[in-house]
């Protein structure tokens, strides 16, 4: 979601300014820093980056520096007072606002902040997404009301809002429309949409994906990220009935015990997490699944955390994210002591690392022998070669050309890598 809103303020100033990307920060008239405070560690870089930036204001004082995303939100001008070299800062909501708040900065040389969560929407506001050539992200919701108790989220990009569905149709037929093949549809609880339709009719996920689905032009579908809880039989069916739908999933589950699960406030127990794996598998058997982990929630047991491996065991992921906890200022967990030592955490989370990439490693090895297709993204770093993505989401590096990016290509893999896979491009 980042990455999707760092795309559309790039758009927002080549469109005000006639703005370009430029290869170092030091050529820059405008340096914007979009950031993330899910975990104590993203905030921290913020400021050590800042570090770097005031050096380079130093020498071009009409350099204009700006903090954006969730830490903008949630620290606001105190940014500005540890670091008064910081010409604005702004939330995830409010970046709509740049081209105006950097006139603001221009003009009268002052300090702007822009942390309210407008009930307009920014959407209206961004031009239209002008796409990389191959892939693309639509946000069709934002924000969270589920309020898991260690989660910064719904404090930082407020409750949630689906947009409707025709300006979401219209975005996707606009990137459709540059040539793009592949979208993903954003949200931090996706398949939470309930969206208007033209008829004032409300519509859920599902219905969306069914019509995202029927665009002329488009070729894969992805979505992100699903929520446990708003899992339907139907949205699992979609996967065996669309055939542009990739088989690919990221449901995280968090962790493997009801205790935890309970604290946590995730709003099911660990035995409705079964049955939607099952059924998942059962309209679409070769679909990818991956999930988020967090070890060492407070008051997390030895026995809390086998249950979690248990889990895992289980289900048998392709591929797993797995962090330590982590306090956020103002969430319901950071009033609890964070009581797992760190040593425990550690080796927590190394033993589920163990687990984990054992798991992706064998479903890695599965692919070997497969003649699999691949839409080309990028030259990879080693010379001569490129990468792509499979359907279910696997990285595959070959031996091809530049002019292949944005192809869907069939490749033969001939090896496995612990995240990555090796192939040869088939031609006709
Ligand atoms: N909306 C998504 C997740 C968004 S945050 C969902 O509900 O699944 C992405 C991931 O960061 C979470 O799944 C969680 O595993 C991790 N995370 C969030 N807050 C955290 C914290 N305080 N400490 C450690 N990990 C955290
Ligand atoms: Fe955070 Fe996801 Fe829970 Fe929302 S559902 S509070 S985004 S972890």
């Amino acid at each position: 979601m980042n990455e999707y809103d760092s795309s559309r303020m790039l758009d927002l100033m080549q469109d005000a300014y006639g703005m370009k990307l430029v290869a170092n920060p030091e050529d820059a008239d405008v340096i914007l820093m979009n950031t993330c405070s899910i975990r104590e560690k993203a905030e921290d870089k913020v400021y050590s980056e800042l570090g770097r930036y005031r050096k380079l204001k130093e020498k071009r004082p009409d350099m204009i520096i700006g903090v954006g995303g969730c830490v903008g939100q949630q620290e606001g001008k105190r940014i500005q007072q540890r670091a008064p070299y910081v010409d604005a800062v702004f939330g995830p909501q409010s970046y709509h606002k740049l081209p105006e708040m950097i006139n603001k900065i221009r003009r009268e040389r002052v300090n702007v902040t822009a942390t309210e969560m407008p009930e307009i929407e920014k959407f209206d506001h961004l031009p239209a997404p002008k796409g990389n050539g191959m892939s693309g992200f639509v946000t069709i919701m934002e924000g969270c009301d589920k309020f898991c108790t260690f989660c910064v989220v719904p404090y930082t990009r407020g409750s949630e809002l689906s947009r409707p569905v025709e300006d979401v149709l219209e975005e996707c037929r606009k990137l459709l429309a540059t040539g793009i093949t592949e979208i993903s549809l954003l949200g931090q609880n996706v398949n939470a949409y309930r969206g208007l339709a033209a008829d004032e009719d409300e519509w859920d996920f599902t219905m969306l994906l069914y019509a995202v689905a029927k665009l002329e032009g488009l070729e894969r579908l992805r979505f992100s990220t699903s929520h446990p809880m708003e899992v339907t039989e139907e949205m699992a069916a979609a996967f065996g009935d669309l055939p542009v739908l990739m088989p690919y999933l990221h449901l995280p589950v968090q962790s493997g015990s009801d205790v935890i699960l309970k604290a946590m406030h995730r709003g099911h127990a660990r035995d409705d997490y079964f049955p939607l794996i099952e059924s998942l598998r059962k309209h679409c058997p070769d679909i990818a699944l991956s999930s988020d982990f967090i070890v060492g929630y407070p008051g997390e047991t030895d026995e809390d955390f086998e249950q979690t491996l248990d889990l895992v065991r289980r289900v048998n992921y392709d591929f797993s994210y797995c962090f330590k906890y982590s306090p956020r200022p103002g969430t319901p967990a950071a009033q609890s002591e964070d009581n797992i030592p760190e040593e425990v955490k550690d080796e927590r989370l190394q033993r589920l690392l163990a687990l984990t990439r054992l798991q992706t490693r064998e479903a890695m090895n599965k692919q070997i022998g497969r003649v699999v297709n691949v839409l080309v993204e990028k030259e990879s770093k080693t010379d001569g070669e490129m990468q792509g993505r499979t359907a279910d989401y696997r990285i595959v590096h070959f031996e091809g050309q530049p002019r292949q990016i944005g192809q869907t290509m069939p490749v033969r893999i001939t090896k496995a890598y612990g995240q990555s896979l090796r192939g040869e491009l088939i031609l006709a």
